[in-house]
């Protein structure tokens, strides 16, 4: 029986807690708190490993790239495959990649 429930809950809690908006990671866990801007205020769109003093880290980068170096990340963090992709496949969504 599927617990129709418990998703929306979950959902709900997701939804409020910022994400990076290049890379999806949720801001709370970046161990700086943040990327920071041009003047050193914190970045309150994306996190320290994507956006250092107003610029991305890898401006070059694509929304794909991104996808297959968190799946890559989250393996590392013994995630299990199919968990790793179902988290990365939100990415292209994000701010930074909307407009590609
Ligand atoms: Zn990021």
């Amino acid at each position: 029986m599927v617990k129709a429930v418990v998703t929306r809950n979950s959902d709900h809690v997701q939804t409020k807690r910022p994400l990076c908006q290049s890379c999806g990671r949720p801001l709370s866990k970046d161990e700086k708190g943040g990327g920071t801007e041009a003047n050193g205020t914190k970045s309150a769109l994306y996190c320290s490993h994507c956006y250092v003093a107003g610029k991305f880290t890898a401006p070059d980068m694509t929304a794909q790239q991104m996808v297959h170096l968190v799946e890559g990340k989250l393996k590392e963090m013994y995630i299990p495959g199919f968990l790793a992709k179902r988290m990365a496949k939100d990415i292209p969504t994000l701010k930074r990649w909307a407009s590609q």
